[in-house]
C-alpha cells in the first residue's frame, strides 16, 4: 500500500476536494460549499469503482488507488482521531489546512458518506453508519448532520434501508442525485445502464419515508448546455416524486467546479444556473440553491473519447 498523497501546501478550499488528509486512508476533511462548512468525509470506496460513469466526474481514476478494501476499524480510528481534533479548541484547526478558513467555517457542519465511488455499493453500509454515528454522538457531535450522497442507485435495497433508517433519528440527511429529465440524456451525462425509470423509482419511494436533498448538475457538453425540452421534463421528474407523496427538502442546483472526467464538459453560466433553480422553484414551489462554476472545456482528467 503506498502512502497517502495530500497535496503539498494544501489549504481547505471549496474548489479543491482531495481525499488524502494527513496520514488518513479513508476519512478526509473538505470546505464544501454545499454544506456551508467543513464537511468530514468518509470514502467507502477507495478502489475509485463506481456504478455510474458520469462524465463530469471529479475523481481522479489515472492513479492507482492507495487502497482496495475499506478497513473497518482504521478508518473508525481515523474517524474518532479527526472529530477530537476538530472540536471546538481541537489541535487540528491550528494545523496549516485549516489556516484560510474564516471564523464562521470553523465548525463541522457534517459528516458526509461520499468518497470516490457509489457509498451505497459497500457491503457493510449499515455497519460503518452505526458505528460512525456511535463516534459522531459520542464526541459531542451531535449537532452536525450525517450526510448520504449518492446516486440513488442503490436507495431500495433493503441493507440500506436499514442505515438510511438510523440516519434518520441522527440528523441524517440524504443527497440523492438526479442530473436529468429524460433518459436519453441520463445516459449521456451519468454514462451508465442503469434504468431511469429505476432511478426515479427509487427516489420516489425514498422520499416517501424522509425528506430527500436533491442534487443536480448541469453543464455544457461540446458547448451545448441542457435544452429547454430537458429542464422542463427535469422538473417535472421532480413534480412526479411530490405528486406521489415524496418530500423534497430542497434541490441544489449546480454546475461543475472542478476539473471533470471529459474535456468536453464545461460550466454553465452563473446566469444559466440561476435560471434552472428559477424553473425548479416556479414548477414545483420547493427550496432551491445555486452553485456555480468556472471550468472551461479541455479541463477532462479521463477524456476516452466519451459522450458522443
Ligand atoms: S456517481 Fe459520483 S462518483 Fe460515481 S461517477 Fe458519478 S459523480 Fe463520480
Amino acid at each position: 500500500m503506498s502512502e497517502p498523497v495530500q497535496p503539498e501546501g494544501y489549504r481547505l478550499r471549496e474548489d479543491q476536494h482531495p481525499r488524502a488528509f494527513k496520514q488518513n486512508r479513508f476519512v478526509y476533511a473538505v470546505l464544501s460549499r454545499r454544506s456551508h462548512g467543513v464537511s468530514v468525509g468518509i470514502n467507502l470506496n477507495p478502489d475509485k469503482v463506481c456504478n455510474f460513469d458520469c462524465i463530469y466526474c471529479q475523481v481522479d481514476r489515472r492513479a492507482k488507488p492507495q487502497d482496495e478494501f475499506v478497513d473497518m476499524a482504521g478508518l473508525q480510528s481515523e474517524l474518532r482521531e479527526t472529530l477530537e481534533g476538530l472540536k471546538p479548541n481541537g489541535a487540528l484547526w491550528n494545523s496549516p489546512e485549516f489556516a484560510t478558513l474564516s471564523a464562521d467555517q470553523r465548525i463541522v457542519r457534517d459528516i458526509a458518506f461520499s468518497g470516490d465511488g457509489e457509498p451505497t455499493t459497500y457491503r457493510n453500509f449499515t455497519e460503518i453508519v452505526t458505528a460512525c454515528i456511535e463516534i459522531k454522538e459520542g464526541l459531542g457531535f451531535a449537532e452536525a448532520k450525517v450526510v448520504l450522497i449518492t446516486n440513488a442507485t442503490g436507495l431500495e435495497r433493503a441493507d440500506v434501508e436499514r442505515g438510511l433508517a438510523l440516519m434518520d433519528k441522527h440528523n441524517g440527511e440524504i443527497w440523492a442525485k438526479l442530473d436529468a429529465g429524460t433518459s436519453d440524456y441520463f445516459k449521456l451525462i451519468d454514462n451508465t445502464d442503469f434504468p431511469f425509470a429505476r432511478l426515479l423509482s427509487n427516489l420516489s419511494h425514498c422520499a416517501q419515508k424522509r425528506p430527500l436533498v436533491i442534487q443536480s448538475c448541469f453543464m455544457r457538453v461540446r458547448g451545448e448546455g441542457p435544452s429547454v425540452e430537458e429542464i422542463a421534463a427535469y422538473v417535472q421528474r421532480i413534480r412526479e416524486i411530490l405528486n406521489c407523496g415524496g418530500r423534497i427538502l430542497r434541490v441544489q442546483v449546480y454546475t461543475v467546479a472542478r476539473d471533470p472526467a471529459l474535456s468536453v464538459v464545461s460550466s454553465l453560466s452563473d446566469a444559466e444556473v440561476e435560471a434552472i433553480a428559477r424553473s425548479v422553484a416556479a414548477g414545483t414551489g420547493l427550496s432551491t440553491e445555486a452553485f456555480y462554476g468556472k471550468v472551461p472545456a479541455g479541463r477532462g482528467l479521463m477524456d476516452a473519447g466519451k459522450a458522443n
